[in-house]
This record gives C-alpha cells, structure tokens and sequence, in this order.
C-alpha cells in the first residue's frame, strides 16, 4: 500500500500505516506516537509526526479538526461526517450521504464543493 502510493517502506513507516490504516479512533500524532512506540521503541516523536505528514500529502490519510485547535488523522478519506460522543469523546463516522444542505439564497450563487458536519452529543438513556 505504501508503495503503490509512492512512498519508500520502513521499518518505522509501516509501523505507523499499521497503526492508522486500521484504527477507527482518530487519533491525533501523539496518540500515533504512543501506540507505535510499544512496538518500535525506538521510534522518535518527529519521525511520526515527519511519516504523519507524508502519508497526508501522498493521500493515505487525511487531517481533521474534530475539536478546537488538535488535529487528527483519518484513514477514510473519502468525504464523511462525524458523530463525537460527548460522554467517552468516541469520534464515530456518518456516511457523506445520512447529512443533506438544502439551498438556502445565501449559497444561490455558490456550488458547494464540499462540507463536513461534525455532531455531538450522548447516547440516549
Ligand atoms: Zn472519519
């Protein structure tokens, strides 16, 4: 996978691809960081934070603002929504689809390109 997207494949690398290709969480580089070092020892901050920022520029995962001010990465790329509950700060994904932006004559004049909406809120008791 990282070759096919023109990246040269570590050690360090595919421990890091391993980690945020298959986590549904969200996590941001230092959680990254974290969870790849109980593998590689080793590893540096800067080489996680340095790989993060190549897989987004190669298109492998995709940044978002999910909370004020912290960054996340997400494997799905495709244009999505999310759900974080409030009560454990689980980020769930919403299929593009299940959110629909009826014309408003604001936006008349615009071709909305793309959004994203981020929702909140806790299970229903
Ligand atoms: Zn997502």
């Amino acid at each position: 996978m990282l070759r096919q997207h023109g990246i040269q494949a570590t050690p360090q690398r595919i421990a890091v691809a391993e980690y945020v290709l298959s986590t549904p969480t969200h996590p941001s580089a230092d959680a990254v960081w974290q969870n790849v070092r109980r593998r590689c020892p080793t590893v540096s901050r800067a080489t996680v934070y340095n790989t993060l920022n190549l897989f987004v520029e190669k298109g492998l995962i995709k940044p978002q603002i999910l909370r004020e001010g912290k960054v996340v990465f997400d494997a799905h790329v495709g244009s999505h929504h999310h759900f974080i509950d409030e009560a454990t700060g689980k980020v769930y994904d919403v299929p593009w689809n299940a959110v629909r932006v009826m014309g408003h004559t604001a936006l008349e004049e615009f071709e909305v390109a793309e959004y994203q909406v981020i929702m909140r809120g806790r299970k229903r008791k």
